[in-house]
């Protein structure tokens, strides 16, 4: 929902751009913070939903620590402030450089994604006289009941090390004398809002903790991982994630020895209904089969619909206030004359598109809209998340630009 006055200042700005509501970003990070708290719980801020500087200083104030999938998310996450002590680092295929950035940042652990990895990190910690710090990601193959692009925890995904393997991980450890063996990661996918998809994910991380313990080591850190889902369909309804929920299940289902700590990676719930996509309507094109509208920003700015079928609420702004205006005139009409008052047109089904060139290009089809003109301004919502970060300039389009509320 966009105020009247925020709608006339996005009429004075050239599209298209990413606007971002800092009172949300805000309202939901106090919710976060609120609700893991009081289990004692450490919050990771999964950097690569969103690396807008505003938007992770603004992350960073409140004191979580960083999860971090490349050498840059480290080089960023230590250089925005957050404390090295809190910063993790997790991806499949870390390359020595990345490795060799995080060792001189002093990060505190790498979330170790296969045995080969171990012997690398182990030989390059050696080579710098350092101890590495780290967990062991596991594949719990749980099914996390999300889009098949998304789910990141069954055997078949890359990710992590599957637990008939683990034999094979005890043995490196043992070898590995510039190794810390902390404990353990999961990360089984994103947008998840099934909580029935966590208590069977705390199974899986106790029977794994036991497996450990009775190997002969210690388990510090239990790192379960982000994923909690927003609501696409209803941001103005449901604007902040279910955070007492989320946590409650892990408070309740997981089993949390004394001295041990309990870890998330949290990206998506954190930023993404902070921002919206704003752009403009260029082209209307009426068809016999299909209406157009093509818009001036697409997948270079928004890639969510295109790369993984993602639904976001589309709206048109101008028609909001065409609308206010019309009601205030049809007012002013019923308190003078009788004549008939304004009926407003039924919906039109649209394909929003973009201008890029390919037929993908397109934020979905059949979507009822208000009439819409060209100059009209359309907002994609729910964009604060995995859309900044993922933009391009293929085509050779203009960087995206960014707007903040105050
Ligand atoms: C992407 C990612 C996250 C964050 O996922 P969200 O769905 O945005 O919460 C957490 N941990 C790891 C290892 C990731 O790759």
């Amino acid at each position: 929902m966009f105020k009247q006055d925020t709608i006339e200042r996005f009429a004075e700005i050239e599209t298209p751009f990413y606007y971002y509501n800092m009172d949300v970003l805000r309202q939901t990070l106090d919710a976060c913070r609120d609700a893991s708290s009081q289990y004692g719980f450490h919050v990771h801020y999964a950097m690569k939903a969103n690396f807008n500087t505003k938007v992770v200083a603004a992350v960073q104030a409140y004191g979580f620590g960083a999860d971090c999938v490349s050498g840059n998310e480290v080089k960023a996450a230590i250089e925005h402030g957050f404390d090295k002590s809190k910063v993790v680092f997790a991806g499949v295929g870390k390359s020595d450089k990345e490795i060799n950035q995080a060792l001189d940042a002093d990060i505190f652990c790498f979330n170790v994604e296969s045995i080969q990895e171990l012997e690398i990190i182990d030989g390059l910690a050696k080579a710098k006289g350092k101890v590495a710090g780290v967990a062991i990601r596991i594949n719990p193959n749980v099914d996390a009941h999300t889009h098949h692009f998304i789910t990141t925890g069954l055997d078949e995904n890359k990710f992590g090390i599957n637990t008939w393997q683990l034999h094979d991980v005890v043995v490196m450890l043992r070898k590995c004398a510039n190794l810390k063996f902390l404990g353990i990661h999961f990360h089984i996918g994103s947008q998840i809002t099934d909580m029935e998809v966590y208590k069977n994910l705390c199974t899986r991380i106790n029977e794994m903790q036991d497996w450990f313990e009775n190997h002969g080591f210690a388990i510090k850190i239990l790192n379960t991982g982000g994923g909690l889902g927003v609501d696409y369909h209803n941001p103005d309804g449901n604007t902040i994630p279910d955070f007492e929920s989320y946590f409650k299940v892990f408070k309740k289902f997981l089993n949390v020895k004394p001295g041990q700590e309990v870890h998330f990676e949290l990206g998506r719930a954190l930023v993404a209904q902070s921002a919206s996509l704003i752009s403009r309507v260029l082209y209307v094109k009426i068809g016999q089969k299909k209406n157009f509208l093509i818009l001036d920003a697409g997948m270079t700015e928004l890639m969510r619909p295109m790369l993984y079928q993602a639904y976001h609420v589309i709206e048109n702004l101008s028609q909001e206030s065409r609308v206010k205006n019309q009601e205030s005139r049809d007012k002013n009409q019923e308190e003078g004359d009788h004549s008939p008052l304004t009926t407003y047109h039924s919906p039109i089904k649209y394909d929003v598109v973009g201008p890029i060139c390919e037929s993908t290009d397109c934020f979905r089809k059949d979507v009822d809209l208000p009439e819409s003109f060209r100059g009209d301004l359309i907002a994609v919502r729910t964009a604060g998340a995995y859309g900044e970060v993922m933009a391009s300039n293929y085509n050779l389009r203009d960087a995206v630009k960014s707007v903040y509320s105050a």
